[in-house]
């Protein structure tokens, strides 16, 4: 029989996954195929290396299932056309994405499909809601987080779906790449090992991550949350970005332990919807993930070089504790705090007066849990230049941040190594991640500020009363 492609992408798992079920349904034995392709090649050093994690594991979970993971190299469009003459494929089904250099690509592998007559048909999975289905009462869509949730909260989320016991298999596979000879870490440099104990890889290790945060930490979530030093949060954007679980695994489980009493689950289900409302944004407004949201901002006479204060605030070396051990986080775990993310934004952004786009690139250098959508959102947020976003005069303090958040001092002792007698293992093991070039000793003294709190409020509020828009 004809053999259907399942076009795997972001969705490195088999339970609960659309597409899968799509491609199973349509009949016939299953090719699961990854493309390394033009918009993945892109991918900062951190999430490449991270997605060919995720893959290596998904590899194996087919194995298990009678399957194999074909892997190819190329502008997808191309290798679709290629693999469908080669094995015969009349159908390929693929779950759908939303961020425009995704889109783009898919539009382009569709077109060529219809061109040869195959059925390719792409499938929900990456979201509760498509984009587009959540619409103001005049039919358009939400600049406003508020008015967003109201309208998504009681949207049925639809049942998950169980893993296939078997994937029917083809008599014949086609050749597949080898994973290894890709080099998927290559721009990890030393950085690879030190990270790789902070990830927690594969569908079945998303699962438990959301079981035991469900049981540990859930009806906590609110009080704790914003505590850097606390492990209160799911840390399960890691695990969506890749598409290890589905948003509806997350959402059904924060709904039983709303009913189960814990009613901080509440809080947790709005954070999943904040994930839904970044995409919504980059559906309706594309431009968001590469110019200012709100076009007056591109007169704001940003820096957009990397000066000695850019290097700095990147390397955790801006001698504002809250923001280098945020920073220090990022490169050696590959993941960064919520509320450090907010306060290393500003600080790029309202104190070094630089624009949100460094940030960005930086944080798709290093995060493992890097999302084209919610970093978008995030940066603009943060910057002033977004929709919904902090009203641009508002400049966080990261040292009355630190008193809020970390009273104790224990994230920053846990990041920074400077000046400690005993050093945590964790600030020292920055100085094994970071790149020898950088040049960086933990027994040098630690930076007196770049930027002060203070100094750096008032030079970014007077560059705002300059403003002409
Ligand atoms: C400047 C900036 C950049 C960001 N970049 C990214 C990014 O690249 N990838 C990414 O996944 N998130 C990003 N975020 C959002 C947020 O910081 C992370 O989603 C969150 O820290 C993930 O940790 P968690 O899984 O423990 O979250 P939890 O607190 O457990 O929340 C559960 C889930 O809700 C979603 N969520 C929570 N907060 C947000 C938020 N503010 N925006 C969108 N979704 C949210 C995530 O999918 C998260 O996994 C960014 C935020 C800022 C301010």
């Amino acid at each position: 029989m004809e053999p259907v492609i399942w076009w795997v992408r972001k969705d490195l798992r088999v339970s609960d996954n659309p597409a899968l079920h799509a491609a199973i349904e349509a009949g016939g034995p299953v090719l699961p195929v990854f493309i390394l392709d033009e918009v993945f090649e892109t991918y900062g050093a951190c999430p490449l290396w991270r997605f060919g994690l995720g893959v290596a594991k998904l590899a194996e979970t087919l194995e298990a299932k009678g399957a194999r993971l074909i892997l190819r190299r190329g502008r997808a469009e191309d290798v679709m056309d290629a693999l469908v003459r080669e094995t015969g494929a009349r159908s390929v089904r693929w779950s759908r994405a939303y961020d425009p250099d995704q889109v783009a690509r898919d539009k382009a592998v569709k077109a060529r499909l219809d061109g040869l007559g195959v059925d390719a048909k792409s499938v929900p999975g990456h979201l509760l809601f498509e984009p587009w289905s959540i619409a103001t009462g005049q039919g358009g869509f939400y600049r406003v987080y508020t008015p967003f949730w109201r309208a998504a909260k009681d949207k049925p989320v639809r049942e998950l779906l169980p893993a296939p016991a078997r994937i029917p298999a083809p008599e014949v596979w086609p050749e597949s790449d080898r994973l290894a000879d890709w080099g998927l870490d290559a721009r990890m440099r030393r950085g690879a090992s030190v990270v790789l104990p902070y990830t927690c890889v594969g569908e079945d290790a998303a699962r438990d991550r959301l079981d035991r945060f469900i049981d540990e930490r859930v009806a906590r979530y609110q009080s704790e949350r914003d505590l850097p030093a606390v492990p209160a949060t799911s840390k399960l954007s890691e695990n969506l970005a890749w598409g290890e679980i589905s948003p509806a695994a997350l959402w059904h489980a924060g709904v039983r332990a709303l009913e189960d009493g814990k009613a901080e689950a509440e809080i947790f289900l709005k954070e999943v919807v904040w994930r839904e409302f970044a995409y919504h944004l980059v559906w309706h407004t594309p431009h968001i993930t590469k110019d200012n949201w709100r076009e007056g901002w591109d007169r704001f006479p940003w820096n957009t070089e990397d000066t000695d204060e850019v290097v700095a605030w990147k390397q955790g070396r801006t001698g504002i504790r809250f923001v280098d051990a945020a920073m220090r986080e990022m490169y050696v775990t590959g993941h960064m705090h919520n509320r450090s993310r907010m306060i290393v934004a500003s600080y790029l952004t309202k104190h070094l007066l630089s624009h949100w786009k460094i940030g960005l690139d930086w944080f798709e250098e290093c995060l493992i849990d890097w999302d084209p959508a919610s970093n978008a959102m995030g940066w603009q947020w943060s910057a002033g230049s977004g929709p919904d976003a902090t009203p641009y005069f508002r400049v966080f303090n990261p040292e009355t941040q630190i008193e809020k958040f970390d009273k104790q001092g224990d994230y920053v002792s846990r990041w920074i190594a400077e000046d400690y007698a005993n050093p945590s293992k964790t600030a020292l093991s920055y100085f094994d991640a970071v790149p020898e070039s950088w040049g960086l000793s933990a027994s040098d003294p630690y930076p007196q500020p770049i930027v002060s709190a203070a100094e750096g409020r008032a030079r970014a509020l007077q560059a705002y009363e300059a403003r002409d828009f």
